[in-house]
């Protein structure tokens, strides 16, 4: 069986085709993403009107190459699975309302998935991953460690108290002056700076749970790079760097506490921050320690693609779920159910 995925939750515009073969493994047969960060650079972040419109005029010829790179047509396919939160309304009504009339036309079953979920099931798609594996979800708009149970199956150890790490990371890009998205930005920067120049605090250290927190980490900066206005290259590269360590630090120290929780297969990283190499590397040596494997899936797909839900929504199918009517819903917490639908949205 295949489904066709479509993203539109933030400023990807992203369709995919995955089909799962007899031995329930998954395969790409497409994966086109349409990323919008011209249109957000000059801005330092998301414009949710901005992000809208572009998606309605992207998504028609995103989902035309994927279907076109799976050599599918509509009607091969035997569901779509569309991103129904959480993210922002306008981009999510987008992409819910193009699958509801495609879905109607086709006359296919039309799958609404959780964001969330589709990164954190994509282990299961690109690694031989078992049940149960402890999620490290770092995002743009999420900082969070989940016990990943099975399907559908997902406790939340802990969360971040403020910033999401992606967030924190594009903030401090920002305050230094370097692009957007800020993550690969740091990251390039962390690499040729010293990480012991600044002493930068990490917050929660040492304390209990699994709970995050950074916005003192980025006050601390803060105050750290006000104080050397003009910056040097050198500055930056060195701030960079502080912040990169401390992140690691912080993401590990906070990890190995819910590995003591209970027996893991694995320990996952997923989400966009999951592209950053100093964070990979903290916990492989984490899982390492541990005596678990250790799964990050490659960079393009830990950013947001549809590849990851249309997967979602072949593992729904093969559960045997219900096929729900579908709203957009721009929260909505990974291990809660849908709410139950007041009338019917098609
Ligand atoms: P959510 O999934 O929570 O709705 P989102 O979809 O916007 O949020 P993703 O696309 O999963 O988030 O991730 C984007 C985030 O990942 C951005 O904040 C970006 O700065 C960060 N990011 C991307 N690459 C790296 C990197 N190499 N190092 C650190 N952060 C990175
Ligand atoms: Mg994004
Ligand atoms: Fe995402």
């Amino acid at each position: 069986s295949s489904v066709l995925g479509i993203e539109t939750s933030c400023d990807e515009t992203a369709a995919s085709v995955v089909a799962r073969g007899p031995d329930g493994k998954g395969k790409i047969l497409s994966n086109a993403v349409f990323s919008q960060i011209a249109e957000h650079s000059a801005f330092g972040g998301v414009v949710p009107e901005i992000a809208a419109r572009a998606h309605v005029e992207a998504l028609d010829g995103i989902i035309a190459a994927a279907l076109a790179d799976a050599d599918k047509r509509l009607c091969d396919v035997d569901a779509i699975a569309v991103t129904s939160g959480p993210g922002l309304i306008g981009c999510l009504l987008v992409g819910v309302t193009t699958a509801r009339a495609l879905a109607a036309a086709a006359g296919l079953p039309l799958l609404g998935i959780n964001h969330l979920e589709g990164h954190a099931l994509t282990p299961v798609l690109t690694d031989d991953v078992a049940f149960p594996y402890l999620l490290l979800l770092v995002s743009g708009g999420h900082t969070q460690l989940v016990a990943v149970e099975g399907y559908g199956r997902y406790r939340r150890l802990g969360s971040t108290i403020d910033d999401a790490l992606g967030e924190a990371f594009d903030k401090t890009a920002k305050l230094l002056g370097l692009g957007y998205p800020g993550g690969p930005e740091v990251e390039k920067r962390a690499l040729r700076g010293d990480p012991n120049r600044f002493n930068l605090p990490r917050p929660l250290f040492g304390t209990k749970g699994c709970d995050f927190s950074f916005s003192g980490l980025k006050t601390a900066l803060r105050i750290k790079a006000e104080a050397l206005v003009p910056l040097s290259e050198k500055d930056v590269d060195d701030l960079c760097a502080g912040f990169q360590a401390a992140v690691a630090a912080i993401v590990s120290e906070r990890t190995a506490h819910a590995l003591r929780v209970q027996p893991w297969n694995a320990l996952v990283v997923a989400g966009g921050v999951a592209a950053n190499q100093a964070v990979r590397s903290a916990l492989s040596e984490l899982a390492d320690k541990a005596g678990i494997a250790f799964v990050a899936p490659r960079s393009d797909l830990c950013t947001d693609n549809a590849a990851m839900i249309a997967w979602a929504g072949l593992m729904r199918l093969g559960a045997g779920e219900a096929l729900e009517d579908i709203v957009a819903r721009p929260r909505w917490p990974l291990d809660q159910a849908a709410e139950p639908l007041l009338g019917s949205g098609r």
